[in-house]
């Protein structure tokens, strides 16, 4: 067998493993409770106390549910370590190897044409990399949604997900690569400055053509029109949101996830609400959630979200520059990269930008999980639906922990913890006690309606 014969062996054996223990525990499931009736705690009273009606949610939860919600979650750490680990191993074979060096020489014998090399070049690389990658995307994107009960997809139609993903990756791929190498060969010492622009671009583009482009590739979005939620419909309109901004997507055909999100840019930007989400959730719970999304997109989150990424990306260019001028230094030769500019550099700039990444998790993750605080509370003010956000905080208890340690919620959680949210909302609910009852108590009208 050739080298590339027993690679192919060896990911066949690995996948055919994995669909065996996805076969085996398929069963297992992850569903968080639908919390019918607000427990005795968090129901209004003169005594109302946001601690222990946060307590009583959580207590909603079945034992074998949050055992199992955790160990996804916390798996999900560790594979932050096996992705990264994983991809250097990958990055260093390809250069150590020579085999980035052999791709650009496959490339230039094929095209004397500069940008063609490139998209040649690149066209290998994702090839390769998909292909080595694949037992861990496997396992990471099937086997294990599979084990938790959070994925609906067989196989067949996962890997016909993954051919798309693959080609949309080599469309866009392609065009920054021609793009950033453009740049590295016309200004090759102030590149990483004009890089980081040209890099900049195209977050924006890409953010622009999600909705529009990309995501219709995967999934059906339609625009929501379902009777069950013409109150989120009002309350869009109430906070300045055209209800023509507002659309359901199919993601039940991948996934028993709820959620929603706020995509696009400029004229692009909508809010998308899951199926998962508005055929599980209370018409509370789905007014609390539509509240928090209206909270991304009147508070601007994508627009500050891209200056965030803007930082990021000069502070990745100008490290890229120091860090890749010191590896080419000492080993550019031995794995015959010529410079900058040439194309085989790929494999390096992967390691480096992953190095970042990793390092940077804890920030990224902090700056993202602030502003979904600020959506907490934009929504609980919109909405005035605490207990639909407490059941929403229980139902995306799913697929996240729902009761972290400090540390770890700060290195680990792009959203605020699930316990973290019901408090949150179960406060506002004691500040707010006036609002919520139907008659207000008159104890509590002096001090209770601020
Ligand atoms: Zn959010």
């Amino acid at each position: 067998m050739t080298l590339r014969a027993k690679a192919c062996a060896l990911m066949l054996l690995l996948c055919v493993g994995s669909l065996f223990s996805w076969a085996q525990s398929s069963s297992m499931k992850t569903e968080m409770p639908d919390v019918i009736k607000v427990p005795d705690a968090a129901q209004p009273s003169a005594h109302f106390d946001a601690v222990a009606a946060t307590d009583a949610y959580l207590a909603e939860i079945p034992a074998t549910a949050r055992e199992r919600s955790d160990a996804y979650f916390e798996g999900g750490y560790w594979l932050i370590l096996w992705d990264f680990l994983y991809g250097a191993v990958v990055c260093l074979l390809l250069l150590n190897l020579r085999w980035s060096a052999k791709m650009r020489d496959l490339a230039e014998r094929v095209t004397r044409f500069k940008p063609l090399q490139t998209i040649g070049y690149w066209t290998q690389y994702l090839v390769l990399t998909t292909i080595l990658g694949f037992p861990l995307a496997v396992y990471e994107g099937f086997s294990r949604e599979h084990k938790y009960g959070l994925a609906t997809q067989t196989f067949g139609p996962w890997m016909v997900d993954q051919g798309k993903a693959l080609l949309v990756n080599l469309v866009l791929g392609a065009l920054l690569a021609v793009l950033l190498f453009g740049v590295v060969r016309k200004v090759p010492r102030s590149w990483w400055i004009w890089g980081a622009a040209v890099m900049t671009a195209f977050t924006i583009f890409v953010a622009l053509i999600v909705p529009v482009f990309i995501v219709p590739v995967f999934n059906k979005v339609t625009k929501l029109d379902d009777p069950k939620v013409t109150p989120i419909l009002a309350l869009a309109r109430a906070n300045g949101i055209p209800a023509h901004d507002v659309y359901e997507i199919d993601a039940s055909k991948q996934t028993t996830r709820m959620s929603a999100n706020v995509s696009g840019f400029g004229k692009t930007m909508r809010i998308t609400m899951n199926d998962n989400l508005l055929r599980r959730g209370s018409p509370e719970e789905i007014q609390s959630v539509m509240g928090h999304e209206m909270g991304h997109y009147v508070l601007n989150h994508v627009y500050l979200g891209l200056m965030f990424i803007f930082i990021v990306i000069v502070a990745a260019f100008a490290f890229l520059k120091w860090a890749l001028g010191w590896s080419l230094a000492r080993w550019g030769e031995k794995w015959q990269i010529r410079g900058i500019g040439d194309t085989a550099i790929l494999p390096l700039v992967v390691l480096a930008v992953s190095i970042l990444g990793f390092v940077l998790t804890p920030v990224i993750n902090t700056f993202t999980r602030a502003q979904e605080h600020e959506a907490d509370m934009y929504g609980l003010n919109a909405s005035r639906m605490p207990d639909g956000f407490a059941q929403a905080a229980i139902h995306l208890g799913e697929y996240r922990k729902m009761s972290p340690g400090p540390i770890e919620e700060f290195i680990f959680y792009d959203h605020p913890s699930g316990r973290n949210r019901i408090y949150d909302a179960m406060r506002w609910k004691a500040e707010n006690l006036a609002l919520i009852q139907a008659k207000p108590r008159t104890d509590l009208e002096p001090t209770g309606a601020k």
